[in-house]
């Protein structure tokens, strides 16, 4: 008998289109003679697409209006076996398109409820990798309310950490939102720029002019492995969306060139922190690594990671012999395996 799998894709966040291009991919690898494959597109405005339309925003990288409200829509997700919601940022990959799904009692790709929640915040993240003794950058939180009453305390906490620093919304990807801050000058329109975003904010410090950027896939569910680490290469003062999505603007190297010694390292500490966040199905654990001292310092770890042919995520897998297809058959199989 055929799995029938439900695609999700599109979605609400700033990475709607994004989605479509790897959910496309995805539609094209599941096996036919194994899988029965129905997407559906999920408009920006959170509505569930019928079929022809989500052919339409596949064909054309964009979702329309219209459809339905997800809880019209949820209950016709019953009668398949698993759902595979290729979503990513808020509204997707954060538990709450995971939460429906547990209630409505249908097995799915990746993480749960709890490990898609916590690693979409980076100041949770932050806050469970620390108390598993995995190396990160200094950092602060602030909140909007903060912000909108008490500004001068939240300018302290940056000077505290000193410049250039990072501000970021906590709960976005795609680099949507984040500011690189030269100066005090700069911090003010930073600040208003990420709150203008989310309610919570994350001030990092630099460790390094610019370090080097590291990412490692890991496949499975409470014995994971890990890929080979891969590299990514860029002129841009950092991994801005603009470089992240223009063609030529980064380049990816696999793997890494770097002592094994250091590889070996990513990859524990990726393996450990799937764990510590309660990670399911897939993760790809991004790191900066700082050559001179030979530290690295855990960055982020994006529960649905961008999944066209040409991504990193399924580019690192296939350097360790595992193709597109048999990857995302092999995530299908470990959404339906008991845990
Ligand atoms: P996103 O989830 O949007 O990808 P990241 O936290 O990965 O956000 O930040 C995007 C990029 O910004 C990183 O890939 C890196 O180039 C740069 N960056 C972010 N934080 C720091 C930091 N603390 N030090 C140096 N560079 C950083
Ligand atoms: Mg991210
Ligand atoms: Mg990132």
């Amino acid at each position: 008998m055929k799995k029938r799998i439900l695609l999700l894709a599109g979605g609400q966040s700033g990475e709607h289109e994004v989605s479509l291009m790897s959910a496309r991919s995805v539609l094209a690898a599941l096996p036919r003679d194994q899988f029965d494959v129905t997407p559906v597109a999920i408009s920006k405005q959170g509505r569930w697409l019928p079929p022809t339309d989500t052919r339409q925003a596949l064909e054309s990288g964009a979702a329309g209006t219209g459809g339905d409200l997800v809880l019209h829509r949820v209950a016709s997700a019953e009668g398949y076996d698993a759902v595979f919601p290729l979503l990513h940022g808020p509204m997707g990959e954060d538990g709450t398109v995971q939460g429906l799904l547990t209630l409505a009692g249908i097995p799915f790709v990746g993480s749960g409820v709890l490990g898609s929640a916590v690693s979409m915040d980076k100041v949770m993240t932050k806050q469970v990798l620390a108390s598993a003794g995995i190396p990160q950058v200094e950092w602060r939180l602030a909140v909007r309310r903060e912000w909108q009453s008490d500004a001068d305390s939240v300018r302290r906490r940056a000077t505290e950490l000193g410049f250039p620093l990072f501000v970021k919304p906590a709960n976005l990807g795609s680099s949507v939102g984040i500011s690189k801050v030269q100066g005090a000058q700069e911090l003010d329109a930073a600040l208003d720029l990420a709150f203008s975003l989310d309610r919570r904010v994350i001030l990092e410090a630099m460790t390094a002019h610019k370090p080097r950027e590291l990412e490692v896939g890991v496949l499975g569910n409470d014995s994971p492995i890990a890929s080979p680490v891969g590299e990514l290469r860029f002129a841009s003062e950092f991994y801005d969306y603009e470089t992240k999505y223009t063609e030529g603007r980064a380049s990816v190297h696999i793997p890494a060139p770097i002592p094994e010694e250091v590889a070996g390292r990513v990859r524990e500490l990726a393996l450990s922190a799937f764990k510590a966040l309660d990670c399911a199905g897939l993760a790809r654990v991004d790191f900066f690594y700082l050559e001179e001292s030979g530290e690295l310092l855990l960055n982020e770890v994006n529960t649905m990671p961008g999944f066209t042919q040409t991504s990193m995520y399924p580019k690192l897998f296939e350097a360790a012999g595992l193709g597109y297809s048999e990857l995302v058959t092999r995530l299908v199989e470990l959404a339906l395996e008991e845990r």
